[in-house]
């Protein structure tokens, strides 16, 4: 028994899941996660069960409207990748493009449905958690899951006719998706306090930047970059102030001076 946990692959698997379980569980008992919460007061059982009930319905719903379409256009040829080990600037490039299309799609469509019966009808719905979590995700219209988990296949057939990307690149686009909306939907800000102000860094989309844009609406619209909303001004003037106060509340309290 002991010898086939240390010898074979299940020792990967259980060290891995032991070593998840030892941080959730170090992260609980020393206030790390507590510290990094972005609204400490924001959760809502109420909310929290109806963000439950409408993911569901969204994820079989969503699955049957990209789902159904995307086998359809793959076994007939119209989304087809190239087979076999592709160089690593080739994944890198697919998937950078991949990457930059979908933030500029997003953060449009995005804007768009801020507007009159679209946000009623479409995009209201995902709004009506104003204190993300990871539950927030899947909290969405399956229309708009359509609109925008639509843009996968429609890239993947737009690449297929002008130079299909590589299986290897299809296999970390694929869940992209699904991975950037349970980070920025997280609730907590686990990035460093220099982020926003690194210019290497800032474009790169935080949980607080999407948290906010469910606190006051009206703006941060990007959904991987902050790129367009620098770009058209749309980014919340308070962000990179906010942001900093988040990152306060995760310092550790100063020495307090001795009193002469
Ligand atoms: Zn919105
Ligand atoms: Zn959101």
């Amino acid at each position: 028994m002991l010898d086939d946990i240390f010898s074979s692959e299940k020792a990967i698997q259980l060290w891995l899941v032991l070593f998840l379980a030892s941080v959730l569980v170090g992260g609980i008992v020393t206030g790390f996660f507590k510290a990094r919460k972005i609204q400490p007061k924001g959760f809502k059982w109420k909310v929290f069960r109806n963000e439950g009930i409408f993911g569901m319905v969204n994820l079989a719903v969503s699955a049957f409207l990209i789902g159904a379409p995307t086998a359809w256009l793959t076994s007939n040829g119209y989304i087809a990748t190239t087979k076999g080990a592709a160089d690593w600037w080739t994944i890198a490039f697919e998937y950078a493009l991949y990457f930059f299309l979908f933030d500029t799609w997003f953060y449009w469509l995005h804007r768009a449905m801020h507007q009159g019966r679209f946000y009623t009808y479409v995009h209201k719905l995902h709004h009506l958690s104003t204190s993300p979590n990871l539950l927030t995700t899947l909290s969405v219209n399956p229309l708009e899951s359509l609109i925008n988990g639509g843009f996968v296949p429609l890239f993947l057939v737009a690449m297929t006719f002008i130079a299909p990307i590589s299986e290897q690149s299809m296999a970390l686009i694929t869940p992209t998706n699904i991975i950037m909306g349970l980070y920025v939907h997280s609730g907590y800000e686990f990035f460093p306090r220099w982020w926003n102000k690194s210019w290497a860094t800032k474009w790169f989309i935080t949980t607080t930047f999407h948290d906010q844009h469910h606190k006051y609406f009206t703006a941060n619209f990007g959904g991987y970059t902050t790129i367009w909303d620098r770009l058209c001004g749309t980014m919340r003037p308070k962000f990179e102030q906010d942001y900093l106060k988040v990152k306060d509340r995760a310092r550790p309290a100063p020495a307090l001076e001795p009193a002469e």
